[in-house]
């Protein structure tokens, strides 16, 4: 960037400058051209909890159907979506706002009840993207500490002061990989002081068996100030095409619908995930991989004498001791995965779970890195 131009930073936002961007995991082009590689294909990216199945098949057959469509705007209310996904759930369609990612529920929940003097509740390592829009809004973030690798609801519930708006829970989390069962969400439920929304965001709910998916609709349905954040990025295999939604009440849903932009959703995204919704056996295959995979990564690390964090999503945290140098050791063996510096976990790496042959390269050149490092 070039550092002489700058001539609105005076007149910008003073907390903006000491903004910390978010930090993706990295695309396979990018590392390849890095790497100096051609071939792409022998590149494994585990680094983002993508789907390694790729979109469902029915998706992409939609897409393929709409392509001719794009020229016309989206249906900004998303009808057909909002509909299939309210009847699905039990709750209204003027109860779910779709998004653009879950990401943008996040922020629009900034816009809703953030501003400075404000104070967000979260986890201590709980998905980074709450602490970035608390900051963005200027709002305060009381970062809870964890009892092991797993929310402690206790200590957050203790942690709301007046000043607190919103209090963050990802269930199943990211990074960690653990979750709070419905019992523990229940009490959790009935200590919050009711002006405080809670955010319930379940990005990974749909890789859990469906008798392992606590109820939060009820918290919905009862008229609590709650808001699920749930997404199409992570099961349905839709990171690409960037759609999520929010659950709530139908005044809460009416708040975060007067921030959002007129056309948030693409047209694409709306018919993929009506078809997505359909396709059952793409889920069902997606979670055997998982579990699979999951089975795999934690034999291996114990194998190679690791600690890691038993893990209900399609991602764990093995403890590998300086993470960031095992991540550019892996990175030039071609695997991509994510180090956990940035979240506290410096001896961390986390791993997506991929294809069986990943998963089996993945561990392999885990085995190199480690064994180099002893020498
Ligand atoms: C991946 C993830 C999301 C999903 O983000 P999208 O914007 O929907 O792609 C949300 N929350 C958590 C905790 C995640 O890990």
């Amino acid at each position: 960037m070039n550092e002489s131009y700058d001539p609105v930073g005076p007149q910008a936002n003073p907390w903006i400058a000491g903004l910390h961007p978010y930090e993706p995991g990295r695309p396979i082009e990018e590392v390849a051209r890095e790497l100096g590689i051609e071939d792409v294909a022998g590149i494994a990216k585990l680094a983002s909890n993508e789907n390694v199945l790729g979109p469902s098949p029915r998706a992409v057959a939609a897409m393929r159907d709409a392509a001719d469509q794009m020229h016309l705007y989206p249906d900004g209310g998303a009808y057909y979506l909002r509909q299939k996904l309210a009847s699905r759930l039990g709750v209204a369609p003027e109860q779910i706002l779709m998004t653009h990612g879950s990401n943008e529920g996040i922020e629009l929940l900034g816009h809703t009840f953030l501003q400075a003097g404000r104070r967000i509740v979260m986890s201590e390592r709980a998905f980074v993207v709450y602490r970035l829009v608390a900051n963005l809004f200027h709002a305060k973030v009381a970062a809870v500490p964890m009892a092991g690798f797993t929310h402690d609801l206790d200590a957050m519930a203790d942690a709301i002061d007046p000043d607190t708006r919103l209090v963050f829970i990802a269930n199943p989390n990211n990074p960690t990989g653990t979750m709070v069962d419905e019992a523990a969400l229940d009490r959790f439920m009935d200590r919050v002081p009711s002006p405080v929304a809670v955010v319930i965001d379940e990005a990974y709910r749909e890789l859990l068996p469906p008798e392992r998916q606590p109820d939060t609709i009820k918290y919905v349905v009862e008229g609590r100030p709650v808001f699920l954040l749930r997404t199409f990025s992570k099961a349905y295999g839709l990171a690409g095409l960037r759609l999520g939604y929010a659950v709530s009440t139908p005044e809460g849903i009416g708040l975060l619908n007067r921030t959002r932009q007129p056309f948030n959703v693409n047209a694409m995204a709306q018919v993929a995930a009506l078809a997505a919704l359909d396709d059952d056996a793409f889920l069902a295959r997606t979670r055997d991989l998982v579990q699979d995979g999951l089975a795999f990564l934690a034999e291996r690390s114990t194998a190679l004498g690791l600690n890691y964090v038993p893990s209900v999503a399609n991602f764990m945290l093995i403890e590998v001791g300086q993470g960031r140098e095992v991540f550019e050791a892996l990175q030039r063996k071609k695997m991509i995965v994510r180090a956990m510096d940035g979240y506290g976990l410096p001896d961390h790496i986390r791993v997506t779970v991929g294809t069986r042959e990943q998963n089996k390269q993945m561990m392999a050149a885990l085995q190199d890195v480690l064994n180099a490092r002893r020498k």
